[in-house]
């Protein structure tokens, strides 16, 4: 079975979808922690988004692995452990350009569908109800105020001990999603059977049981 969790830019859908799946003994996936990996080691390398030899390269001898640690989804970059990482500024900015890469989306398209195809899943991003998984079991599509998802963000980056203003942080999430919702390929957009939830004024607990109680009935 799997459950596809679409949305706009910290809407909640990783808290939501990570909840969900321990409630119901499926594997979480975070799609987006994927794109993160691409693009942080595309910054790493040196690598800009016209080069497309080489992002052929560093996509072939990738490894990104999703794994669980004492209730924490830990991801790891060709073994290493990335997962604050991934949430960087820099990484953020450069996270919506690499994305809209048609080869980027190919690999990591065919990786979460080889995952998915052994395993219940979770899986949470931007694409998934609509191009990973046209069939998928349930859709939900998450939304929110923009201010709201501001503070949420804003909460994230100061526990990894990183400071950005409300104003910033909203402006950012507002390009992203301008970006990821113009973007030729597999734009970020609700699918037509997909339940939509706005959780500006939800909390975690209220929106898990949102898409519990539909997929229970
Ligand atoms: O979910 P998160 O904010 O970590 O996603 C980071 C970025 O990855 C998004 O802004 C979007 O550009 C990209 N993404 C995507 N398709 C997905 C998941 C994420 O394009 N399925």
């Amino acid at each position: 079975m799997i459950i596809a969790i679409d949305g706009t830019a910290a809407s909640g859908k990783s808290t939501t979808a990570k909840i969900v799946a321990e409630k119901l003994g499926f594997t979480y996936l975070d799609t987006g922690a994927m794109y993160r990996c691409v693009t942080l080691a595309m910054i790493n390398a040196g690598i800009r988004n016209t080069d497309s030899e080489l992002i052929n390269n560093l996509l072939k001898d990738l490894t990104i692995d999703l794994v669980e640690n004492e209730g924490n989804l830990q991801i790891l970059m060709n073994n290493v452990d990335v997962s604050n990482e991934i949430r960087s500024v820099e990484v953020t900015e450069n996270v919506s350009a690499v994305s809209a890469l048609k080869k980027v989306r190919e690999s990591l398209v065919k990786i979460q569908r080889e995952i998915a195809a052994t395993t219940n899943c979770v899986m949470e991003g931007r694409d998934i109800g609509t191009v990973v998984f046209p069939n998928a079991d349930f859709k939900f599509f998450l939304i929110a105020d923009s201010t709201v998802r501001a503070h949420r963000r804003q909460k994230d980056l100061q526990s990894m001990g990183e400071e950005m203003s409300i104003e910033d942080l909203e402006k950012d999430i507002n390009r992203r999603d301008e970006y990821d919702s113009t973007r030729e390929i597999s734009p970020l957009k609700k699918a037509e059977d997909a339940f939509e939830i706005d959780t500006t004024d939800l909390n975690i607990d209220g929106q898990v049981s949102r898409i519990i109680e539909i997929v229970n009935k």
